[in-house]
């Protein structure tokens, strides 16, 4: 029997879909692919300076769960930073905060302060969540 997915909660999609060397004489050719869950970890835990406990509550996952998507994560921007390759950041199984969860502090929940701004930008989102699903 296949295990149903169980959709990460992210609050914040990235401003960037990636990162590139800034070297000219090198032309990055390799790229790393991040996944916008393993890219929601490294916010929480290391911008936002969650614990894995609570980085793993917010998410709605179990913190082993977190503790695997962060490892992996930290161990693409390494691999980016030192080999000098393009970081992308796409995909991955999540679903974006609505706003109305008890667990978010929704300071940088997207999904809230765009409710609460303009619905026009909330159907932008729905589309980019659904086409990258
Ligand atoms: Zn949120």
């Amino acid at each position: 029997m296949v295990r149903p997915v169980k959709w990460r909660k992210i609050c914040q999609m990235p401003i960037s879909s990636g990162f590139r060397p800034l070297s000219d004489d090198l032309i990055p050719k390799d790229i790393v692919k991040m996944a916008v869950d393993e890219y929601e970890t490294v916010r929480l835990i290391d911008f936002e300076g969650l614990k894995q406990e609570e980085c793993a509550k917010r998410m709605n996952v179990a913190r082993t769960t977190v503790q695997s998507i962060y490892y992996d994560a930290r161990k693409k921007i390494a691999e980016s930073l030192v080999q000098n390759k393009i970081l992308v950041i796409e995909g991955g199984n999540y679903e974006l905060c609505d706003g109305r969860s008890l667990l978010c502090d929704h300071k940088y929940c997207m999904l809230k302060n765009t409710n609460e701004n303009n619905s026009k930008e909330i159907r932008k989102l729905e589309y980019q969540v659904k086409s990258v699903t």
